[in-house]
């Protein structure tokens, strides 16, 4: 039986890093399922098909292929067979896959391969829904937040090491609506599980909550067996 550990939050609550860096430390595999969004919402953009026209997007889904494969423990995402995983990380392919991930077929094309991937590996999954939709029975839920200011404060300085002049006060309001799709929205909103543990990492840095995630498996791992 294979090891789940659900990770989920909001975004800029630092879930990709801690999720891949303590995945590496633990020896599991890191399952990024907002890249799986990312990619359908890519290939909407790419193929000029309105992201708010819901029967438009459920339309082309047959259309589309998303693969995740993993060279030398790195996850990378193929898109009908392309890889993709550096043009999604776009704020504007963050938005699509925000929009377009509200509509119920679109999370439908994703669950068996999310599913999946828990059932053949130990991993460490990390979106909105993982740990009440994908996988209710993981082994350990953990919800990840951080307050908006410090999500905002972190993603002006991730774009300013890329070059990207960014200002905060436009940060912190797309990060704010961006939650409050989200959460709001009628299929898998952003929700903490009940039975998950909740991990505030405002004042840790990565390294800590990675660590913090680590501490917290292996403490999950030993009352297991
Ligand atoms: O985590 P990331 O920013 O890459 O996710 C992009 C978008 O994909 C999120 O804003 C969210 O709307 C959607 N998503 C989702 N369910 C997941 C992961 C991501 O709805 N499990």
């Amino acid at each position: 039986m294979s090891f789940n550990v659900a990770i989920d939050g909001p975004a800029g609550a630092g879930k990709s890093t801690a999720a891949r860096t303590a995945a590496e430390l633990a020896g599991f595999i890191y399952v990024d399922t907002g890249a799986m969004y990312r990619a359908i919402g890519l290939y909407f953009l790419e193929n000029d098909v309105d992201i708010h026209d819901e029967e438009a997007c459920c339309e082309k889904l047959p259309d589309i292929q998303v693969t995740i494969i993993h060279k030398d423990d790195v996850q990378h995402i193929l898109l009908n067979g392309e890889d993709v995983s550096e043009r999604i990380r776009t704020q504007e392919v963050g938005e699509a896959a925000s929009v377009t991930s509200a509509y119920p077929e679109v999370r439908a094309k994703l669950l068996d391969l999310q599913r999946d991937l828990a059932k053949a590996y130990d991993v460490i999954m990390d979106g909105r829904d993982i740990g009440t939709t994908i996988l209710p029975d993981a082994d350990l839920k953990i919800f990840l937040t951080a307050s908006a200011d410090v999500r905002a404060m972190r993603r002006v300085s991730e774009l300013e090491k890329k070059g990207i002049a960014a200002d905060f006060e436009t940060v912190r309001q797309e990060i704010l609506d961006r939650d409050e799709r989200d959460m709001n929205r009628e299929i898998s909103p952003l929700r903490k599980a009940e039975d998950a543990v909740v991990l505030d990492s405002s004042c840790l840095d990565i390294e800590e909550t990675a660590e913090e995630v680590l501490r917290l498996i292996r403490e999950r791992q030993q009352d297991g067996n």
